[in-house]
């Protein structure tokens, strides 16, 4: 294959990018749904190139597709030169997963050029597509914007926006040459206490659908392949939202657990975004974790084949979730006794072959096999060779995989290996942050304002902040920023927390102090008080009790005590059961995860942007209001329903 010159892009103006949408105000959903398709297919452009695809394939030996159908995670790979040897399609960084070198653009770039190269060096030179969790911006990089997390972002219900969010993250992970990001996750949890809530925009799947089609947008552009594109991965197919509490692997209540539904429920609620952001164009789809009536989606040729592909006109290329394939036959009791201890707290069975087989079988194109990537590629052929998968099987996944590839202008030239320099000079730019400032407060959500207790003013007085959130970066960031699991501290470089923005907008007059604990709050003519959940994100994050934790209480009573004005600030990826928490505060303003851009915050409470956030999540007033019982006949009442938000 000959690859003509590298074509040039002019940078385009991320600010000025037309909104798929021209309207950027905050409407119902329900309304702006109307003009979504009600049934996708993937658009003509994703297909466009599928006779260079089908001459592609026709040269390819079976060792060569089974490469192109494997995605190990950089840091389980043995030896570099495996990405040339097994002629590998994919590499993606897990959660957790850095550079060895260290976490800056310049570490991020190097290793991406480094697998790009080993893949450049093989027989048919076919691009590798690189992978990672941009999910909040490029959030495993130091120095990325970190936006609000999708929870948040529903909130705002404007879809110009999320597509303007989407496609800053699509510039800054394009700026370290990568490529894909498994984003958005179009989920509709249906019950909070599932550590995951705050990867979804919304319980309401209208929300979700619009939300989820205008990320894809952000992320893909008009279509792949268009100027400074990213590919996208909808996620996670179908019904992770919907898991039965109590029904989940390991120690979790909820996460990968089994979804009871009937299969018109699964479609009206869990399905609804896909075929929006299948017409969209979203190129590749990624099954969920959990089961359906008993039944995994990674192993379900019904979900994948029968529904996705066939029926949903799905043909971009599926890729299973992280280990997930490993799930398909269950482990024996002594599997589960010796490896219930593992850091992920996964249990892979034993019979890895018979699991390839159903995953591949059931409409799985490449598999996101981490670590037992040696052992994949050999079994794979060794199942084709004894027919238990079908040659047409496998070509129908390379031809996905492939047509992608070209979908995106990969085949066409050697792939950038050199990321845009103004790409580069942007990342973590100011235009970029303000793009997230606005985000953040448009997400805040006002949830009670007596006596007008704000907006706050700066006229000469003390503002006394305080609480664990106030002064912590990783906290208001959560989970899936850096780390997997993210963690507290100054977790990445260039944000500002919310006690600097308070700090940075409050004025000549007004004085700022600040104590973790409320001690300093005497005197002071308003409390900021800003509390929540520690960092958090999949398996680790659910939770049976939602309450405000106790250390929290303590340091709001203290406020309180001041006698001063007690303005709550609620950083979390889930409502809260408030309890006296409410009664305590004068002002609670919800600020889910707002990322690094703090000074969102600090607008909002002083008066300079008025609130205009509304719930995307019902509110409940107690652990007996949760789950919030949609479709039931008598839904449990909640402090606050969805939609709802107070203003100045
Ligand atoms: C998550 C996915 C994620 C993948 C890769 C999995 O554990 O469920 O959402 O894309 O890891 O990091």
């Amino acid at each position: 294959m000959g690859y003509p010159a590298t074509r040039v892009q002019p940078l385009e103006n991320p600010l000025k990018t037309p909104a798929f949408f021209s309207f950027s105000r905050v409407l119902l959903a329900s309304s702006l749904l109307a003009q979504l398709p009600a049934h996708g297919a993937s658009p003509a452009w994703l297909t466009a190139r599928d006779a260079e695809v089908r001459e592609v394939v026709a040269e390819m030996t079976l060792a060569e597709k089974a490469g192109q159908m494997t995605q190990p995670d950089w840091g389980a790979i043995k030896d570099p030169a495996d990405i040339k040897n097994l002629f590998l399609g994919s590499v993606l960084c897990g959660g957790s997963t850095d550079p060895k070198a260290g976490n800056t653009l310049k570490d991020w770039t190097a290793l991406y050029q480094d697998c790009q190269r080993q893949a450049l060096s093989t027989r048919l030179r076919i691009p590798l597509v690189f992978g990672v969790d941009a999910v909040h911006g490029h959030n495993n990089v130091l120095g990325a914007v970190i936006f609000p997390h999708n929870i948040g972002l529903g909130c705002t219900r404007d879809p110009g926006l999320i597509e303007r969010v989407s496609r800053i993250t699509a510039l800054e992970t394009l700026a370290s040459g990568i490529q894909w990001t498994f984003a958005p996750c179009v989920t509709v949890p249906r019950d909070i206490r599932w550590g995951r809530a705050y990867e979804g925009f919304s319980e309401d799947p209208a929300i979700a659908t619009l939300l989820g089609t205008a990320a894809v947008r952000g992320l893909q552009g008009d279509r792949l392949g268009s100027t400074h594109s990213i590919l996208g991965c909808a996620k996670h197919f179908v019904g992770d939202g919907g898991t039965t509490f109590g029904s989940a692997i390991a120690e979790g209540v909820l996460d990968q657990g089994d979804t009871r539904i009937d299969e018109a429920t699964l479609r009206s609620i869990h399905m609804a975004a896909y075929p929006a952001a299948i017409d969209a164009g979203v190129g590749t789809i990624m099954p969920s974790y959990s089961s359906w009536n008993g039944q995994k989606c990674t192993g379900s040729h019904r979900l994948l084949t029968e529904i996705l592909k066939d029926e949903l006109g799905f043909h971009g290329f599926v890729i299973s979730d992280y280990n997930a394939i490993d799930q398909l036959v269950p482990p024996s009791k002594e599997e589960t006794a010796v490896q219930s201890n593992n850091a992920s707290g996964q249990v892979s069975s034993g019979d890895y072959k018979k699991c390839i087989e159903l995953a591949i079988n059931a409409g799985i194109d490449m598999v996101m096999v981490t670590d037992k990537y040696r052992d994949y590629v050999r079994l794979l052929q060794e199942l084709v060779n004894e027919g238990r998968i079908p040659m047409s099987r496998i070509d129908d996944a390379v031809t996905r995989i492939l047509r992608v590839k070209f979908a995106m202008g990969l085949m066409d030239e050697n792939p950038v290996l050199d990321p845009d320099p103004e790409l580069v000079a942007s990342f973590g730019s100011p235009a970029h942050r303000e793009v997230a400032r606005d985000a953040v407060r448009r997400s805040l959500v006002l949830l009670k304002n007596e006596n007008s207790a704000l907006p706050l003013s700066r006229k000469p007085g003390t503002l006394h902040v305080t609480g664990r959130g106030a002064d912590d970066l990783g906290m208001q960031c959560g989970g899936w920023t850096i780390d997997w699991q993210g963690k507290s501290g100054a977790v990445t470089t260039g944000g500002t927390t919310i006690l600097a923005a308070l700090r940075q907008a409050a004025g000549d007059d007004l004085k700022i102090t600040h104590s973790a604990d409320a001690s300093g709050a005497n005197g002071a003519s308003a409390v900021v008080v800003v509390i929540g959940e520690p960092p958090y994100a999949e398996m680790k994050g659910d939770v049976k009790d939602l309450g405000i934790a106790k250390e929290d209480l303590a340091v709001i009573a203290k406020a309180k005590a001041s006698g001063a004005p007690v303005i709550l600030v609620l950083l979390s990826g889930r409502p809260l059961i408030l309890g006296e928490a409410l009664d305590m505060a004068d002002a609670v303003v919800a600020a889910w995860l707002p990322g690094t851009e703090g000074s969102g915050v600090a607008d909002v409470i002083f008066g300079d942007f008025a609130p205009t956030g509304k719930l995307s999540f019902s509110w409940p007033a107690s652990m007996d209001q949760v789950p919030a019982g949609h479709g039931k006949a008598t839904p449990p009442a909640s402090l606050h329903p969805l939609g709802f938000g107070l203003g100045y």
